[in-house]
């Protein structure tokens, strides 16, 4: 379920390399400027690195894992990487967690 607010950022998008990850951390970053989604608990997996924090320059967690919602009808979604490696990672609608 997405609406006019969050559907620009419902297609799911792979990254492969960290100059792609770090293209779609901006683009998140601009549509929480927005409010077009808020940052939300991404349970006990999330990455330690506030989200706010994350740095192209800077350390980064071997695994990041961040949620998002959009406000107007409560999409979630999952912006995931796996940094160790380099590469991998990706942008997606995701489940809830649970009840809201
Ligand atoms: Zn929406």
């Amino acid at each position: 379920m997405t609406c006019a607010r969050c559907e620009n950022l419902a297609e799911d998008v792979r990254f492969r390399s960290r100059g792609e990850l770090f293209r779609a951390i901006e683009t998140v970053r601009q549509a929480l400027a927005n409010g077009d989604v808020v940052e939300v608990d991404a349970g006990p997996m999330r990455g330690v690195v506030a989200f706010s924090d994350l740095s192209d320059a800077g350390p980064l967690d071997d695994l990041l894992l961040y949620r998002f919602r959009c406000p107007d009808c409560g999409q979630i979604f999952v912006l995931g990487a796996e940094t160790y490696h380099g590469s991998g990672g990706s942008w997606g609608k995701s489940e809830p967690l649970g009840p809201p």
